[in-house]
């Protein structure tokens, strides 16, 4: 098999597991693979993981390894591309891990790119997905925390010192919950599935019948998971119904700020709540963002619409950063030459 430009791979590296992904020049998914993360056997074991998840999918798609251009890894934290270094990923324990450098050796001296795992899911659904061909499109990604980014002009929207596009800590509520970040009352602290678990538990404690609890506990799970939610909205349950549309609420009056400020094409909810609920997760939230735009004219035009590409945004957005910085800096030859 030939592939124009070299086989390029993204990984999206998460807390849990990761999933690599090979995508042609085309924006075709070619092969991809899952692994567990394992932090808690250090970094060097995750990075080897990380190897093997590459190797396995070149060895699938029967490309010599010289012909793997470049792999791009989505972080779940801080990174510095330049370096290759891993600043700092709270859900991996890293700090200071010079993951670009590592993987690259790991790899026979493969090109390795950093960056962003929320920056790499909208990047994806911008390249691959709903978003595709928009010129300003913003993705709201709600799971343990929000994350967010937005595209401006058909670019990944950076801001001045590169930390722009944290949605998920608007402050919608000043004297609300307190937020992971410090402040008081972000879209996260309202409505991340951290918060949504933190809600069930008080509304049981205050005597409010769920089952919730009991479907965790049955699933093995210490924290509140996409799938309890569902089924537990499927059954109707009380609590759950109710700290959802609590959540949607918020995250509706979020997509209505960022929408009077960019009056974007396209905003994707993407997250494992997207990914299993879908339009019955969005339909509320757009209600809620459509009536809080100040112009109301053609306010449908503005597509608030839940992730097409889901778990594959992120690998799959990745594997696009990878082919872009690595066509930036090896520019193709002009002469016609066999690919390399
Ligand atoms: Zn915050």
């Amino acid at each position: 098999m030939r592939h124009s430009g070299g086989l390029v791979i993204g990984v999206d590296l998460g807390g849990t597991k990761m999933h690599a992904a090979a995508v042609d020049e085309h924006g075709t998914l070619l092969h991809d693979e899952r692994e567990k993360t394992l932090p808690e056997e250090g970094a060097d074991a995750v990075i080897g993981r990380i190897a093997d998840l590459c190797r396995r999918i070149t060895l699938r798609l029967n490309v010599p390894h010289v012909e793997l251009g470049a792999v791009c890894v989505g972080v779940p934290g801080g990174v510095d591309d330049a370096s290759g270094m891993v600043d700092k990923a709270p859900n991996l324990r890293w700090e200071k891990v010079p993951l670009g450098h590592l993987l690259s050796t790991a790899l026979g001296g493969v090109r390795v790119f950093l960056d962003n795992d929320v920056r790499v899911a909208v990047t994806g659904e911008h390249a691959y997905g709903c978003g595709k061909g928009t010129r300003t499109m913003v993705g709201i990604f709600v799971g343990t925390g929000i994350g967010g980014g937005v595209i401006v002009d058909g670019r990944l929207h950076t801001g001045t010192r590169g930390v722009a596009g944290e949605l998920g800590h608007m402050i919608l509520k000043p004297k609300g919950p307190r937020c992971p970040c410090g402040n008081r009352g972000c879209a996260e602290a309202l409505a991340s599935r951290t918060s949504m678990e933190r809600d069930v538990r008080a509304l049981i404690a205050e005597g409010h019948e769920s089952r919730v609890l009991k479907m965790l506990k049955k699933q093995g799970r210490m924290h509140l998971t996409s799938s309890v939610i569902a089924k537990a909205l499927e059954k109707e349950d009380p609590v759950m119904t109710k700290v959802m549309r609590r959540a949607q609420h918020h995250i509706g009056v979020l997509v209505g700020n960022v929408a009077n400020l960019l009056d974007p094409e396209v905003v994707v909810i993407g997250g494992g709540i997207a990914e299993r609920m879908g339009e019955d997760f969005v339909a509320r939230i757009r209600k809620v963002a459509y009536e809080r735009m100040l112009v109301q004219r053609d306010r449908e035009r503005v597509r608030i619409l839940p992730t097409e590409l889901k778990e594959n945004a992120a690998p799959m957005g990745a594997a696009y950063i990878a082919r872009q910085r690595l066509s930036a800096s090896h520019p193709p030859p002009r002469t016609h030459t066999a690919s390399a």
